[in-house]
Order: C-alpha cells, then structure tokens, then sequence
C-alpha cells in the first residue's frame, strides 16, 4: 500500500461540503452515528489512557448509534439488549448497556483539502496542521493506529476508502492510492475481543441522561465527554464491566485536562462562528495555526519539502 497524501488531508477533514455528491459512508446499515462527525477516529482503550495520561483528554469524544427508527425487530431489539432507550434515542447497546466508540475531536480549522485552492472553514481533526495538512502527532507515541494503518484495512475488506473518493472526485485513479497491496498490519479489530479493546459500553444508561441528547445536537460538555472516556479508559477487553476506580480516575483526569489541544479547539469555534462577521482576522486563513496552535505549544510539522 502507498498513498501520496500531500495537499489531500482527506481522511482528516470533513470535506462533504466540497463535494458535489457528498457521502455518507458512516451511516449505513441499521445503526447510525448520533453525531455527524465524517470519518471518526476510533481509539482502542490504551490509546484512550495514553491520551488522557499524556494530558488531552479535553481531544476525546464519544460515538453512539441509534438504531434506524425504519429497521424492523424494534421490540426484539430492546428485548435482548441491543437497543436502550435513552433521551428518546434507540441507543444501540450491548447487553443492555449503550454502546460507543471514542475517537478525535472535529473543530472547524480554515483549511484547503484534497487539492483545493481555497481555503474554507470545515471540521478538521485537532491535530492536522491547517496550513501544511500534515498531523501533529504523526509518528510519535499519540499516532492512533486507525491513522497509522489506513487505508490498510480498507482494502483488506475490499471497501472503497477516503483515497479513491478523493481522487474519484478531485483527481485521477491512483493519484492518491498509489500502491493498493494489503498491509500485513491492516487486521481489523471484530469480534469478541473489540469489546473493551475498541468498542466500550456504558454500565450505566441512567447516567446517560441528558447527555445522549447534548451529543446528537453535537454539543456535548466537557463533563459530557469525561464521563464516556473514563468509561473507556476503565474497560477491560473481552469483558463488560469497567473497574470503577480507574474509572473515577480517569473520568477526573479528562476532566481536568488544559491541553493546547482543547484551547485552540475553543478558539476555532469562536474564529468560525465570528466568520461571517466583517473581521478580517477571521477570514478562513491556514496560516492562523500558529497563533491558534503551535502558540499554545502544538508541535510544529515538517512541510512536504
Ligand atoms: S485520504 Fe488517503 S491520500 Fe488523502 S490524506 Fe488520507 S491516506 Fe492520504
Ligand atoms: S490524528 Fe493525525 S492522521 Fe489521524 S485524523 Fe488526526 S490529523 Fe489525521
């Protein structure tokens, strides 16, 4: 597998208002995001911890599904546990307890992707560079290996991935997959052992009240947050429970989070939400990342020179 992903950042933004056919390849079937984040990075629970451990836990968000209100077995559904009512949402659960995924916060970054000129203001994973569309955290400890490998399990599952869709609608047939081999290291996480190891389940959906709603209408709050990653963070793979001392510790840990991470997220969406304003410090600039970020103390990225 080689993609050439200078100028692209396709799997890293949420480019659908680019697209003259957007898709929608995260909602299909009968379970469906509550949010409407594009291309989710999901976490496994170590990568959760090193996270939260490394101080940013205040760039971790929660995915929950519902279950389309059209499938059929609705009451079957509830019956055995694959479903929990919740805020009015046909949550989809294991075992009666909600399902959810954990992946990286989307903050509206002025950016241009998959070879656009201009830039515009769209949701932007928190550690792309806006102006080099380079990660942050490529290669070091942080790198999540849902990053590292992609598009590796795409193509061992034989599903089109974000490289063709780009090049499908913004270049030419292996401009961006270059090389499409199977990476020995593509195994997708299925299966018993992605309980606990990448799919988490909350013990407690009482709990979840009020937040499940805050999530769909994407405006979950930092405790919102804290409570599903220190959730995450206390599953034990293979297993339903969680160990609710870590738990406490590491809902405490995210919650207490001040990362550059989480600041620059707020000031993106206060410069997105002023753009329409006549400011002309909020124009949808990729230089700003570094009064944004790396003034905050983001790393800085190499460049493609
Ligand atoms: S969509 Fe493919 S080519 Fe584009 S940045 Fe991601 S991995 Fe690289
Ligand atoms: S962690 Fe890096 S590679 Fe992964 S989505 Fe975010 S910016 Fe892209």
């Amino acid at each position: 597998m080689r993609v050439n992903c200078e100028g692209c950042a396709g799997c890293c933004v949420d480019w659908r208002a680019l697209s003259a056919t957007p898709d929608d390849h995260e909602r299909v079937g009968p379970e469906r995001p509550l949010d409407d984040v594009y291309n989710l990075v999901p976490l496994t629970r170590d990568e959760v911890r090193d996270f939260v451990n490394a101080g940013f836990g205040d760039a971790l968000t929660p995915r929950l599904w519902e279950r389309d209100p059209a499938s059929e077995n609705e009451s079957d559904d509830a019956a055995s546990g694959r479903t929990v009512d919740v805020d009015g949402f046909d949550v989809a659960a294991i075992a009666g307890r909600p399902a959810f995924f954990v992946g990286l916060r989307k903050p509206p970054k002025p950016v241009a992707p998959v070879g656009t000129d201009e830039s515009t203001w769209l949701p932007t994973c928190a550690f792309l560079d806006p102006e080099s569309l380079q990660c942050r955290i490529h290669g070091d400890d942080l790198y999540p290996d849902e990053c590292a490998t992609y598009p590796g399990r795409n193509l061992l599952m034989d599903v089109e991935s974000v490289c063709e869709r780009v090049e499908r609608e913004f270049g030419e047939p292996g401009e961006r997959l270059v090389e499409k081999s199977v990476p020995e290291d593509a195994a997708p996480l299925f299966g018993p052992q992605a309980l606990g190891g990448k799919v988490f389940a909350h013990p407690e959906p009482d709990a979840l009240d009020g937040r499940v709603d805050r999530l769909a209408a994407g405006e979950p709050t930092d405790d919102d947050r804290a409570e599903f990653v220190g959730t995450a963070a206390a599953a034990s793979p293979g297993m339903l429970d969680r160990n609710d001392d870590a738990y406490e510790r590491y809902r405490a840990r995210a919650l207490d989070a001040d990362s550059w991470v989480g600041a620059a997220i707020d000031d993106w969406q206060a410069r997105a939400d002023g753009a329409d304003a006549t400011n002309a410090e909020d124009d949808a600039e990729p230089a700003l990342g570094e009064r944004v970020e790396e003034a905050r103390g983001a790393p800085e990225t190499p460049g493609w020179d």
